[in-house]
């Protein structure tokens, strides 16, 4: 059997390798001049290729439980075993991460490359698909200046996020010349946009900090981790975690951040009761000196509404809860995100529901599959969507 791979990224690779070794005949084309281009990209270039935690709870899209039969059939621990047969050790972190034991996302594109040369696979690099269509009893795929036949088709284009590094549109456009459709796309696992004046002087500056996005006051997503500042809003893995909520919320979506997660609100106010008895000559600008970091300290007391020359003996009570209340519950307008270009993840993509969960073939057109992010399934940060990519690509690949 004749089969082509659209698109050498993750899903595609293993797609490719896991038909090549069921015995077909498999030709992967990729636009970019090499295989595995985003890749080596992935996990700050150490690639953060699976993560040993339960799924559950960890993909988003219309049907989360789409994901089931092939993670499933293809766990974390199966892509770890898998890797260590093709040759790529890896290591777990604490917190459930793989990445490989080289510490290389380089030497996962390697061995994934490898692997699909040993199988007689036919990487035609540089190749991009720009049709798609029915072509007698399978598809005839479209390249610049030639069409070549095939009797089955998985597209593995990936999705829009990542532009600079082969994002494209291209996958939901190649499908939907085969009818099918498309939900909307937004950014996810990205930087936050809040309103620059009020981030501004906080640029560089990093806290441990519980973060709940908000719309209408209703609670869409909470994280607690590292929130860096920068200079149009807010980054870090604990702001990663809740962007897809903050991005699809749209207008209206509120950041509230606790500086102080592991104070309470007493403990914090008894603290600073505390500072103002004992240092009297001091002024506001030190009053939060030791909890936070010191620029974050003078933008609290701003925010709060008071000046830092003003001395710790006239704050009050009142004044102190105020102040107490800014550190636990620091709350900035989401007015965007920094774009598809700088996300990790497209949310949203081909309806699920237009494929099969258990073998991921096409319900509109026989013999068309489809596997990775092209599809309306994205992860949370942390493995998810490399093990979604993997685990898809080798359903995908068995053709069943
Ligand atoms: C900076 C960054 C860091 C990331 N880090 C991690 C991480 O550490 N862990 C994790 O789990 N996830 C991470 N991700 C997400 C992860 O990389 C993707 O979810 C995953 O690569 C998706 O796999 P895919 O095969 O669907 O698409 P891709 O890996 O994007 O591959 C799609 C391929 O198809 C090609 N293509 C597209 N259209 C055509 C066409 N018409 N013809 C030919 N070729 C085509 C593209 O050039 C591309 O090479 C990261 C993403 C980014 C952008």
């Amino acid at each position: 059997m004749q089969v082509a791979i659209i698109g050498g990224g993750a899903s595609g690779l293993m797609a490719a390798i896991t038909a090549a070794e069921g015995g077909c005949a498999v030709t992967l084309f990729e636009r970019q001049a090499r295989v595995g281009r985003k890749l080596l990209a992935t996990g700050n270039g150490r690639c953060n290729l699976s993560n040993l935690n339960s799924p559950e709870g960890r993909y988003h899209g219309a049907d989360p439980d789409f994901t089931r039969p092939a993670l499933e059939a293809f766990p974390a621990a199966a892509a770890r075993d898998f890797f260590r047969s093709l040759g790529l050790l890896t290591a777990e972190e604490p917190s459930g991460r793989v990445y490989p034991f080289s510490d290389q996302a380089g030497s996962v594109v390697d061995v994934l490359r490898f692997a699909a040369e040993a199988r007689g696979v036919e990487l035609r690099t540089g190749a991009e698909v720009y049709g798609l269509r029915r072509w007698e009893d399978g598809f005839l795929v479209g390249l610049l200046s030639e069409g070549l036949g095939f009797d089955r088709v998985i597209v593995c284009c990936g999705g829009v996020a990542g532009g600079r590094l082969g994002g494209t549109k291209s996958g939901y456009e190649l499908l939907a010349s085969l009818g099918h459709g498309l939900t909307p796309l937004y950014p996810a696992l990205v930087q936050l946009k809040t309103p620059p004046e009020r981030v501004r002087a906080l640029k560089g500056v990093r806290a441990d900090a519980r973060v709940r996005i908000e719309k209408e006051g209703v609670p869409l997503a909470e994280s607690a981790g590292e929130v860096q500042f920068t200079e149009y809003g807010l980054s870090g893995p604990a702001v990663f975690e809740v962007s897809r909520a903050a991005s699809t919320a749209g207008e209206g979506a509120v950041a509230r951040l606790d500086l102080l997660r592991g104070t309470p609100m007493p403990e914090l106010e008894a603290m600073l009761a505390a500072r103002c008895r004992d240092f009297p000559r001091l002024t506001g600008e030190n009053l939060l000196t030791g909890l936070v970091h010191n620029r974050l300290g003078r933008v609290v007391l701003r925010e709060a509404g008071f000046t830092q020359d003003r001395p710790l003996t006239a704050f009050n009570a009142r004044a102190r809860a105020r102040i107490a209340g800014v550190v636990k519950d620091f709350a900035l307008p989401v007015t965007g995100t920094m774009g598809f270009d700088n996300a990790q993840v497209t949310a949203g993509g081909v309806p699920t529901a237009e494929f099969e969960p258990g073998t991921l073939q096409s319900r509109l057109v026989p013999g068309l599959y489809a596997a990775g992010e092209v599809l309306d399934v994205d992860g949370d940060c942390g493995g998810f969507n490399l093990q979604w990519a993997w685990a898809s690509g080798r359903l995908a690949g068995r053709l069943l």
